[in-house]
């Protein structure tokens, strides 16, 4: 069968697309080399706790379009992130805000204390001036929430000393000056009843879906199935790496049940010292307030991306930008598809910009009418 679009990967972006364009009236196949729908957004399910396979995902937007397409095939519980970090064996609320530095210095009673501690902190660097991540960090926050929140975390992140990162890759740290510990500022913010993975069900939904199936696997046994095709993998492995490989880091994840109602009774606690291997762990139930007598939870350790391993970050320097500028001058060669979504575009995208993405992309499909190719 001839379809209009074949959509590579059933994760969020694809899932998007094809629902909007299948809601058009195009005939749409969606092929992923995964055997599960939902790409890094699937969670599973243990003893009925539902879990984020792929790592903590929490939806949070300020983009009202979005909000409402996501709420017409999910209803979203008012889960509010509010992590905590660990560091030497005491806990500090996140993000940075007045709870935070009040746990820090028993000193520090009104922000206008917190701005003084800080700015007494930041060693004589200033933003301008930093030559590397470490001091970058520090002329924004000081001295002892870089050493004590930011480094160590940061250090297993990339699997390189701060000092030996460069200052770009942070722009800003917010810090609250307010007792506030919702972790983002977004208007809207929460989580699937049930999880994701029935809500990537539900946008699939009167779509044609092969998993287990790679894109080479596929035209190598069917040829060119679509007048179209939007492709949300790796985009250097689409051109067979031929002129290198872009480089990622991966995430390890160790899942356990553990007979606790409750292990640490919040949803994400980070470990910011760099003796702990892990960056942090997940608690799934609390995403849901789940009243089990047992409960999972997860470890994530941040890893270098070895081949077969999954790609999580990609790492945005400037060598690797240079290098996708270098594929996307390829992919503007190419007749009749499109590169897409986080692998496709080389880039970290939060949920909320992926499903924007993906609705303009079929917006202006469906008012190209297929010409001229976008790429
Ligand atoms: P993916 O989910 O990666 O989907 C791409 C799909 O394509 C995959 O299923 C893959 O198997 C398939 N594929 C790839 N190559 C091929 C091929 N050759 N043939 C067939 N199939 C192929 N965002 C938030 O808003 N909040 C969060 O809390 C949050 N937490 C995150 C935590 C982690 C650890 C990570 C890595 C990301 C997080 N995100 C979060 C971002 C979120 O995961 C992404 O926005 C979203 O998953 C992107 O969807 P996608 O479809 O572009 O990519």
């Amino acid at each position: 069968m001839k379809y209009d679009y074949l959509i590579v990967g059933a994760g969020l972006f694809g899932a998007v697309f094809a629902q909007r364009m299948t809601e058009a009236g195009k005939r749409c196949l969606v092929i992923d080399k995964r055997a599960h729908i939902g790409g890094n957004v699937y969670t599973g399910n243990i003893g009925g706790i539902d879990v984020h396979t792929y790592g903590a995902h929490i939806f949070h937007t300020s983009d009202e379009e979005v909000w409402a397409y996501v709420n017409r095939f999910a209803r979203f519980n008012g889960f509010i992130n509010s992590p905590v970090a660990v560091y030497g064996g005491a806990r500090y609320p996140l993000p940075f805000n007045m709870n935070t530095f009040c746990a820090l210095w028993a000193d520090v009673k009104t922000p206008e204390d917190a701005k003084a501690k800080i700015a007494a902190q930041t060693m004589g660097y200033t933003p301008k001036s930093a030559k590397n991540l470490e001091e970058k960090a520090i002329s924004l926050v000081g001295y002892e929430i870089f050493e004590k929140l930011i480094k160590g975390y940061t250090e297993k992140q990339w699997g390189r000393d701060c000092r030996d990162l460069p200052a770009f890759i942070i722009e800003r740290i917010p810090l609250r000056f307010t007792f506030d510990n919702n972790y983002f500022n977004d208007k809207y913010q929460g989580i699937p009843v049930g999880g994701y993975t029935p809500l990537i069900e539900k946008l699939l939904d009167g779509c044609a879906v092969l998993l287990g199936t790679s894109y080479s696997d596929f035209t190598a046994k069917h040829g060119c199935a679509a007048d179209r095709i939007v492709y949300t993998g790796a985009i250097d492995e689409y051109f067979g790496c031929r002129l290198g490989a872009l480089e990622y880091r991966t995430l390890r994840f160790e899942t356990e049940k553990i007979d606790v109602p409750d292990f640490q009774g919040s949803a994400v606690v980070n470990y910011t010292e760099r003796g702990v291997p892990y960056t942090r762990i997940i608690e799934h139930k609390h995403f849901e307030g789940g009243d089990q007598p047992f409960t999972v939870v997860t470890r994530e350790y941040p890893e270098v991306y070895r081949e077969g391993m999954e790609k999580y970050y990609p790492v945005n320097d400037e060598k690797n930008n240079a290098l996708y500028a270098r594929y996307r001058e390829l992919a503007k060669k190419e007749r009749n598809i499109v590169f897409a979504g986080r692998l496709g575009s080389y880039g970290y995208f939060d949920m909320d910009k992926t499903v924007r993405c993906a609705l303009d992309l079929a917006a202006s499909e469906s008012m190209q009418k297929q010409t001229p190719d976008p790429n």
